[in-house]
């Protein structure tokens, strides 16, 4: 069975989109698949870390550069860039498909990975900031929570940027900030209003990561989540950033803050999660069909089957949810509680399919050979990571009792 095709074929996606979802495929099965078994042990990636730099990091520049002329010459390098910029002009409908068939891998793909809001980028800011990072010369991180701030950030947040002349010195501390060590440009939110906080009096900042006023923490902070880490503790001691780099207006800061969250880890943690669904779907009915216990295939004892088949629905409601979101997005509707419930039950109907994964392949399952125990990570984080469980909840409710 092919989950793949058969989940794609449910939801009908035009012709095209199915075209460029196969030639995804065919690059996942040829060039990305054989690599992982050198990927998945090796101490070079982590978590959070850009695709180019873990490629970079466990295979050397020879294999990123041929996976970078494949991503060039497919025009796969610009899938989520707006058209103005080079880009496909797909849909994100059409994004969120073809990042499905990547996320069938633990080796990632590389590609121009441009967070949204810095298309807000204005004058001389298009060539010092957007363009190196569409072109993947220059990367970004994204500096929101703080030692005392995560889940209410607007609220709680310390770090204080005050003006200076022509300039905003800023002072604080961020935490948990993923590439803030490899990355170049630091994109740092900081309170302009104390009286106003996330109704108008937080700002956001593009920061030189080389500013002198930018001092990173080494090592950073390890997690479950990788060999290596990628999150790190962030010093911002009068840090001095001209007027010019403030990204979009001042006061606005908070909100392009949920622009980005909402597209990049909300919604698009719904392809995310169901690529790896669809590899635990696909890796346990092989194994189901193979292994064999008291004379019998796994396949046959209706306890193996169930897992089965609870991970096949989850996989199939998750793309329903994600696909119609997208389409919503496509259709000019404001997506945020809806990308917040992708969120959620990506992460957490993931996690569960991924570990039905790991019980059905017994022992193997929790060898770092196969990919199932890091797509749990990676998915179990994600109830955390990115706004929490409990904080989309939150949200959600919001929406539904407003009135
Ligand atoms: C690997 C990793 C990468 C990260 N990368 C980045 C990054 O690049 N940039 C960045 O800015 N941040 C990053 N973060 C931080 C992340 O976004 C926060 O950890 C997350 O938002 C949760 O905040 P917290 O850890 O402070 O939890 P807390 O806010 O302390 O919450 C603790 C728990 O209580 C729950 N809770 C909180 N409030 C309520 C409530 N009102 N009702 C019920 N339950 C509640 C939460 O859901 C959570 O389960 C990263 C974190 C990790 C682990």
């Amino acid at each position: 069975m092919d989950t793949g095709e058969l989940a794609s074929r449910a939801f009908q996606l035009p012709s095209e989109v199915v075209e460029i979802c196969n030639l995804a495929k065919r690059i996942v099965r040829d060039e990305l698949l054989p690599l992982e078994p050198t990927f998945l042990p090796h101490p070079g990636h982590a978590f959070g870390l850009k695709e180019t730099l873990s490629l970079k990091a466990v295979f050397g520049d020879e294999v990123l550069e041929r996976l970078t002329n494949i991503a060039h010459e497919t025009g796969l390098w610009h899938l989520l860039v707006p058209e103005q910029f080079g880009g496909s002009g797909l849909s994100t409908l059409a994004r969120v498909a073809i990042l499905e068939e990547f996320y069938y891998t633990a080796v990632p793909f590389p590609f121009a990975n441009v967070p949204n809001i810095l298309y807000e980028c204005r004058g001389n800011q298009i060539d010092r900031f957007l363009k190196p990072v569409i072109e993947g010369t220059k990367t970004t991180s994204f500096a929101q929570t703080e030692p005392n701030a995560g889940s209410d950030p607007g609220g709680m947040m310390q770090t204080r940027a005050v003006k200076d002349g022509k300039h905003w010195v800023i002072n604080g501390t961020k935490m948990w900030i993923s590439m803030a060590a490899e990355c170049d440009i630091i994109m740092v939110q900081a309170v302009t209003d104390p009286d106003k906080r996330q109704k108008g009096g937080i700002t956001m900042f593009l920061v030189d990561r080389h500013n002198p006023g930018v001092r990173v923490e080494e090592p950073g902070i390890k997690t479950w989540l990788g060999p290596r880490a990628a999150q790190y503790t962030v010093h911002f001691d009068d840090c001095r950033v001209p007027e010019e780099d403030v990204l979009g207006d001042v006061g606005k800061g908070f909100q392009l803050g949920q622009r980005w969250l909402t597209l990049h880890d909300r919604l698009l943690r719904g392809p995310y999660a169901l690529g790896k669904m669809r590899r635990a779907l696909d890796m346990s009915v092989s194994w189901a069909k193979q292994r064999r216990t008291f004379g019998k295939q796994l396949a046959e004892r209706q306890a193996i089957q169930w897992k089965v088949v609870d991970m096949y629905i989850d996989l199939q409601a998750l793309q329903a949810l994600t696909y119609q979101t997208a389409a919503r997005a496509d259709a000019g509707e404001d997506i945020r509680t809806e990308a917040g419930m992708v969120k959620l039950v990506a992460m957490d109907w993931g996690a569960r399919c991924v570990d039905h994964a790991i019980q059905i392949h017994g022992a193997m399952g929790e060898s770092l050979e196969l990919p199932l125990t890091l797509f749990y990570r990676y998915l179990r984080h994600g109830q955390i990571g990115g706004g929490a469980n409990e904080i989309q909840r939150m949200q959600i409710a919001r929406k539904l009792l407003r009135d």
